[in-house]
């Protein structure tokens, strides 16, 4: 009977699923203004079907209350709720793990990314492309010192990273099936998800836009935080550093070689009656600085290996909750769910 139903169900949904997900971390002040706004651009496209997945990133404000209600009367709505906050990069890995689209689409909930681009983005994954990326042609409301050390991060990454991560691109982007499932398939634990959405490759193309300043709420970077991301970002995926380290130390040497020379020359014939304290002194203080960083440097990559090693999950689940209706979303979670339908 039910096998019967399903087959019905199937060939009634030929429009594509949509998936979006949305991290949100103390977004109280927000949620409700965006998902108005994503809601009136969904409803009007009606050859999509849309799922969106709000994960709640440990918050501790009244988000997840709202999200609880917002799905009362929706069935195309989902809450993930994280047992703590994992940070972004965890909780767009956990959306990824859930959502079930032919496209997904990755949002944030502060209306900095503009629900209104989503048809443009649509568009574009039909001419084709597997990747969609929104690039950022202004950054409203944010300072001059952030706009410079993202500039920084993105020259220093273009010249050492070994994968090309495009300049001003953010998470806010759309990928199809094929690129997700990819994406599930990365077991590392530090997600610097910039990185990691550049390294799987696709077809990719950019389109650009206007970003604005965030609606309300504040962000949830601080500067310490955001150089903390450049060094994961930077770690995760290039071990330049590393050998930076070395020519660093070997040209160190091969000075500290020529110094010598100057000292014996200048001792034989011109003879050296003080001797040099203060050379000394900088010779010595240079290079114990010069081993200290490379010990650090080498303590960042062994830090990471320790994290990875440790094979701790990426984010833990405390709930799912799901729309009311979701029941009726006829499109299977997996090839297991099929199997398990049309054995009932
Ligand atoms: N976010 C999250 N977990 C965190 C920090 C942020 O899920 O630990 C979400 C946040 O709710 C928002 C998005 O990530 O939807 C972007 O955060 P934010 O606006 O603070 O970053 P910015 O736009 O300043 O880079
Ligand atoms: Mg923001």
């Amino acid at each position: 009977m039910i096998d019967v139903r399903f087959k019905y169900h199937r060939q009634q949904v030929e429009e594509p699923v949509v998936s979006i997900i949305i991290p949100a971390f103390n977004e109280q002040e927000v949620i409700l203004e965006f998902h108005r706004r994503l809601l009136e651009v969904i409803d009007k496209l009606s050859e999509f079907v849309f799922e969106l997945l709000y994960v709640n990133d440990g918050s501790q404000d009244q988000t997840l209350g709202l999200l609880r209600e917002l799905i009362e009367d929706d069935h195309r709505i989902n809450v993930l709720d994280l047992s703590r906050n994992f940070g972004k990069e965890a909780a767009m890995t956990a959306g990824i793990d859930h959502v079930r689209g032919d496209a997904v689409i990755i949002l944030d909930a502060d209306l900095q990314d503009s629900p209104e681009l989503i048809p443009k983005m649509l568009d574009s994954w039909r001419q084709g492309y597997d990747v969609v990326c929104m690039q950022r042609a202004s950054r409203d409301g944010e300072s001059f010192l952030k706009k410079f050390t993202a500039r920084m991060f993105y020259l220093l990454m273009g010249r050492v990273g070994e994968v090309r991560v495009p300049e001003n691109v953010g998470d806010f982007r759309l990928m199809n099936r094929a690129v997700i499932e990819a994406l599930r398939t990365l077991p590392e634990r530090t997600r610097f998800m910039k990185g990691v959405f550049a390294w799987v490759g696709f077809k990719t193309c950019t389109l650009p836009y206007h970003r604005d300043a965030r609606y309300a709420g504040e962000t949830k970077w601080n500067y310490w935080k955001l150089w903390n991301f450049a060094l994961e970002g930077l770690t995760s995926f290039t071990v330049a550093p590393l050998k930076i380290a070395s020519y660093v130390g070997i040209l160190t040497s091969l000075a500290a070689l020529g110094f010598g020379a100057v000292i014996l020359i200048k001792t034989l014939f011109i003879g050296d009656p003080v001797p040099g304290y203060p050379s000394l002194m900088v010779v010595i203080l240079f290079l114990g600085g010069l081993q200290l960083m490379a010990i650090g440097i080498v303590g960042e990559y062994l830090g990471r290996i320790f994290i990875e090693s440790k094979q701790r999950p990426v984010y833990l689940k405390k709930e799912y909750y799901q729309g009311r209706s979701q029941a009726e979303l006829s499109k299977p979670l997996n090839a297991d769910e099929t199997k398990k339908v049309a054995n009932q």
